[in-house]
């Protein structure tokens, strides 16, 4: 049984090594922002209703999130599991989580902080080319990270349940460190 949240910045490698880290733990990986991606592409009310936020690198309500997420760890596929990533975002997000967690009785492990500088976060996300990835949204996105997610590293740190991996090291390297918390 493996719970894992994995925390950091847009550009940190958090989709690449929560995808591995869900193989390699034979858990699904939930990631909100593919969740939302989805539900964009598909147009479904609630993509209707996120793509403006995410075209201009805001975070979607929270309204919006909070049932998604619930109704996701209901499914029978996260009974046995999972791996977290682009959730929570924020400091309500997380005592929601909280609270839903010890509802259905499944704690996490571990918060994974993938640890990644400033610098090195805009060129890698200059070079992924998405469609919210212009550098001025990438900015902008950055600085929603520092107001609002940022500050659970320190949500999480105070309840001992946080790990900081290095994010810049290749990729294989930060999957090696990866797996050593993971596999105790
Ligand atoms: P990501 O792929 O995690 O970088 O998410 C892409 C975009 O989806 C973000 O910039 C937000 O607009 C939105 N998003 C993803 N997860 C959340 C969340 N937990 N809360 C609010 N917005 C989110």
């Amino acid at each position: 049984m493996t719970r894992l949240i994995l925390l950091g910045p847009p550009g940190a490698g958090k989709g690449t090594q929560a995808k591995l880290l869900s193989d390699i733990c034979s858990v699904p990986h939930i990631s909100t922002g593919d969740i939302l991606r989805s539900a964009v592409a598909e147009k479904t009310e609630l993509g209707q209703k996120a793509q403006q936020y995410m075209s201009a690198g805001e975070l979607v309500p929270d309204e919006l999130i909070l049932n998604l997420i619930r109704e996701r760890l209901s499914q029978p596929d996260a009974q046995k599991g999972w791996v977290l990533d682009g959730f929570p975002r924020n400091v309500p997000q997380a005592e929601f989580l909280d609270k839903l967690l010890d509802e259905i009785d499944q704690p996490f492990d571990f918060v994974i902080n993938l640890d990644v500088p400033d610098e090195v976060i805009v060129s890698r996300l200059i070079k992924r080319g998405r469609q919210d990835d212009a550098e001025d949204i990438i900015r902008h996105r950055l600085e929603v990270y520092r107001q609002q997610t940022e500050p659970l590293i320190d949500f999480y740190r105070s309840r001992q349940r946080l790990v900081s991996v290095d994010g810049n090291q290749e990729m294989e390297a930060v999957n090696a460190d990866l797996r050593k918390v993971v596999e105790g």
